[in-house]
């Protein structure tokens, strides 16, 4: 008998076997020239990245994390401000709170989507408790911020969007980044658009923010031999910014790839006991980041695909409000549906490098352990 192939989580070692000459040959020109940092690359980036999100401004920078970081930053929060954040989402969407000395308060999840829950982020806006909100494009779908966007405005609440796994997501035809006043993007390996290390960017309307963040990202430095702040040295090296293009150029061809294996994970789980897929608001694009099941018992399945060799990751194991960095802020809210995901939720490998005949090995090894546990 011989084992089945392993499906890892991640496969970017055929993503660069399929596009290995394009990131070549994006490399050589910045080893020519020598202008590693803020070479033309990282400025040519920028500008493809405010074309593709249909913003004014993009500001390439280090990380994510440097991206929320630097927005909450750019802003100008007094410290000690209230700033809600949902409790399910990585770590570096509420660290950026504490960061900036400002207090996070926790947002609840809702069960069927994930996302923040929007009844207690209209109710926060009603009761002006905060002075600031963090939204989660979380998985890869938008928050509904039909309403909330308008309310928070109406109150002066100022609205920063974490769209580290949003990029290529739409709502009502929109892409991520309109809602808010300033939004931060992930080019994390494991994202939809990853660098060869670390990156990110902050995207913006608003000229006065994106000059702000230009300067913190280097030392609170304004072009013009003045350091008017103290800042950062959180550049975008000019060869991620070369290699990130080709990337940004295949985003919608990986997106099209991904809704395919959605759609063959999709039809294959749909109605299989003790699972359900989160779902997608109406309205949305989702750019399938990440497929993500609700499941009953979920550490029996993960076993049971960890020995077909298909290895899933849980997104994310602790909520927020339940680490050890939040414990000072943890008595805010109760966040009930937040624990209750993390106890649930699990993230099928999802790559635009799954053939189709993997995917349904997933599929179907899913549906084959779930049956036998019910
Ligand atoms: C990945 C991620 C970040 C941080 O981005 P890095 O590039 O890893 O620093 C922030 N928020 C969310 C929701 C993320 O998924």
């Amino acid at each position: 008998m011989t084992t089945p192939e392993q499906i890892p989580f991640l496969r970017l070692d055929r993503q660069f076997a399929e596009h290995r000459d394009a990131f070549m040959a994006a490399m050589l020109p910045v080893f020519e020239s020598g202008a590693v940092l803020q070479g033309p690359p990282v400025a040519a980036f920028e500008n493809a990245l405010a074309k593709t999100l249909s913003a004014n401004h993009a500001v390439a920078v280090g990380s994510g994390t440097d991206a929320m970081i630097l927005s909450l930053m750019a802003l100008g929060l007094p410290e000690g401000s209230r700033v809600a954040v949902p409790a399910l989402t990585f770590v570096a969407s509420a660290s950026a709170i504490l960061h900036n000395r400002c207090v996070p308060v926790f947002v609840d999840c809702d069960p069927h989507t994930g996302l923040a829950r929007e009844g207690i982020l209209l109710d926060l806006i009603a009761r002006r408790s905060v002075d600031a909100i963090i939204v989660v494009h979380l998985y890869g779908q938008l928050q509904d911020l039909d309403a909330v966007g308008p309310a928070a405005k109406a109150a002066g609440i100022v609205i920063v969007e974490d769209a580290a796994q949003a990029i290529g997501a739409t709502r009502h035809g929109v892409p991520v980044g309109r809602a808010g006043a300033i939004t931060a993007i992930s080019f994390d390996p494991m994202k939809v658009i990853g660098a060869f290390g670390s990156g990110g960017a902050v995207i913006t309307n608003d000229a006065e923010l994106a000059a702000r963040v230009r300067q913190l990202r280097y030392h609170g430095h304004d072009g013009k031999g003045n350091y008017l702040r103290p800042g950062f040295n959180c550049q975008m090296h000019s060869l991620q910014a070369a290699l990130l293009a080709v990337k940004l150029g295949q985003m919608q061809a990986w997106q099209t790839r991904r809704t395919v294996i959605a759609a063959i994970f999709d039809e294959h789980l749909r109605q299989v006991p003790g699972a359900r897929r989160l779902a997608t608001l109406s309205g949305n694009i989702h750019n399938h980041h990440k497929y993500v099941l609700w499941i009953d018992r979920r550490e029996e399945l993960r076993t049971a695909l960890a020995g077909k060799g298909i290895q899933t990751k849980v997104h994310y194991e602790v909520p927020l409000h339940r680490q050890p960095l939040f414990a000072a802020w943890a008595a805010s809210p109760a966040c009930p549906e937040a624990e209750a995901a993390a106890a649930h939720v699990l993230s099928l490998p999802m790559y635009p490098e799954l053939t189709d005949d993997e995917a349904r090995r997933i599929a179907l090894a899913a549906r084959t352990a779930l049956e036998t546990l019910a």
